[in-house]
């Protein structure tokens, strides 16, 4: 580590930010969330710095003089030439300033960071110079992480830090203060319920300790695959949950989004073995938010669309726990956006069916031949071991053989596979193509092709 970070103490401390250009004004911009005491030493100031002189925020002398430095902490110089930066530098190292030169690392005694900011809480990234472009990636990656609202919240806390220390035992304050950071009190400020998320704070205060904890189930879409794909409430219930149930087709890359200390638990078939039957599932995730746990019920897409999520939500009302469901991108968005082919294309087809190749066991198998209309994309789940079954009833029932077809199969993963044919030989592509589950197969069966007979009356 050549770089040590340390978070400095800004109010009163003296900045000089030396030069009046864009890279100047950026500079201020940083240290203006502070409250240090800004000196700008420039001849000409960018409109945006004039405006900041004005207001009175910050001081202005056209040009720096060693007396410029005299209690200055730390000096920012951006003047874009070289001599003049050298020489300027000079001054402020000799009157004990920490230096850094805009744009030339080997001339800075301190880098700034990649900043995270939700004020009182900040997140500082550094790559020693190495690598901005990644530290700047890692920065997206903890924005989209943590709540725009992240700050109020912290500061609420701090605000009632002392009251929880004249309230709640010392034994008791740790969890109360994990209650506090991942309960419903967090969620409602996060949800922009700043006002509830504070009576509930002064509540458990009063109680003199964190209430007893509900047990919560999220029914949680994981998307197709490719981590990326998660929506940010995902992300959330990830990172709060205390037990994740899983299925086959969730990406271990999505579990590492959970909490280190989260237990996993697996519920779906492995090869050769068996999937737990549905109701143990309804069982096992009540049960753990009857002992008080956030359980996350993470499954493959979207949990609306063949997810088995009915059953899940029945299980969870008729035990009276708080349930609700976070939607993912399911299959068929995904794998249509892989092969860059929109679902419904204006004046071709503008109805989309989502359809299965499989239902239970005991169900009678779906008939395709009523899907079989002009303007229709069909996309069909879980169809690869019935492809020759879709095939024969759409083309009984008169969509034509020449319909593009589109098979897509592990989309958004490392492993996808895209063959593109008509309907005549989709069968024939699954096999050929050593197509294996999880793959979407879409049938586009555009307005302007007739269809070869009668299309059938729906009921
Ligand atoms: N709820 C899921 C669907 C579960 S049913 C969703 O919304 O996507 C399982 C079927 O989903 C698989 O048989 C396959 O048809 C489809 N599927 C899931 N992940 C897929 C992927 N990455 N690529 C293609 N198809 C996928």
């Amino acid at each position: 580590m050549k770089n040590f970070p340390m978070f400095l103490r800004m109010d009163g401390r003296r900045v000089v930010i030396c030069g009046g250009g864009i890279e100047a004004a950026r500079k201020l911009r940083l240290i203006l969330k502070t409250e240090a005491d800004i000196t700008i030493a420039a001849r000409d100031l960018d409109p945006e710095m004039e405006g900041i002189v004005a207001s009175g925020r910050a001081h202005h002398q056209p040009v720096a003089t060693p007396c410029t430095f005299i209690g200055a902490g730390l000096v920012f110089i951006a003047t874009g030439d070289e001599a003049e930066e050298n020489r300027i530098a000079g001054m402020a190292r000799a009157a004990g300033a920490v230096v850094n030169v805009v744009d030339r690392p080997d001339m800075c005694d301190a880098v700034t960071p990649s900043i995270v900011d939700r004020d009182p809480v900040v997140v500082a990234i550094g790559t020693e110079g190495a690598a901005p472009v990644l530290g700047r990636r890692i920065k997206t990656e903890v924005e989209t992480m943590l709540s725009p609202r992240l700050g109020g919240f912290a500061a609420l806390a701090g605000r009632l830090r002392d009251s929880v220390a004249a309230r709640v035992k010392p034994a008791d304050r740790r969890s109360f203060w994990e209650w506090a950071f991942s309960g419903p009190a967090y969620q409602a400020h996060v949800d922009g319920r700043e006002h509830a998320a504070a009576e509930m704070l002064k509540s458990a205060i009063s109680a003199g300790s964190a209430p007893k904890a509900k047990g919560h189930i999220a029914l949680v879409g994981a998307g197709p695959g490719a981590r990326d794909l998660l929506t940010l409430r995902a992300v959330q219930r990830l990172q709060q949950a205390d037990v994740v149930y899983y299925d086959r087709l969730v990406d271990p890359e999505v579990l590492e989004l959970a909490r280190r200390d989260c237990d996993r638990v697996f519920v779906g078939k492995e090869v050769g073995a068996h999937s737990w039957p549905q109701d143990k599932i309804d069982r096992i995730i009540v049960a753990s938010a009857q002992q008080g746990l956030r359980v996350v019920r993470l499954k493959s897409g979207d949990p609306s669309v063949f997810g088995r999520a009915t059953e899940e939500l029945q299980a969870a009302r008729a035990a009276g726990i708080e349930v609700e469901i976070v939607p993912g991108i399911t299959a068929a968005s995904a794998a249509a956006a892989s092969i860059s082919a929109p679902l419904t294309v204006r004046g071709e087809t503008d109805t989309l069916i989502l359809s299965t190749g499989t239902t239970r066991p005991d169900d009678e198998a779906p008939d395709h031949r009523t899907l079989a209309r002009p303007g229709t994309t069909m996309a069909f789940y879980m169809a690869v071991e019935r492809a020759a079954r879709v095939q024969a009833d759409l083309l009984a029932a008169g969509t034509p053989a020449d319909c593009p077809v589109d098979i897509v199969a592990h989309a958004s993963t490392a492993r996808e596979q895209h063959v593109e044919t008509t309907l005549a030989n989709l069968a024939d592509a699954v096999t050929c193509n050593d197509i294996h589950s999880p793959a979407i197969l879409f049938v586009r069966y555009p307005k302007h092709l007739a269809p070869t007979r009668a299309l059938p009356v729906s009921a």
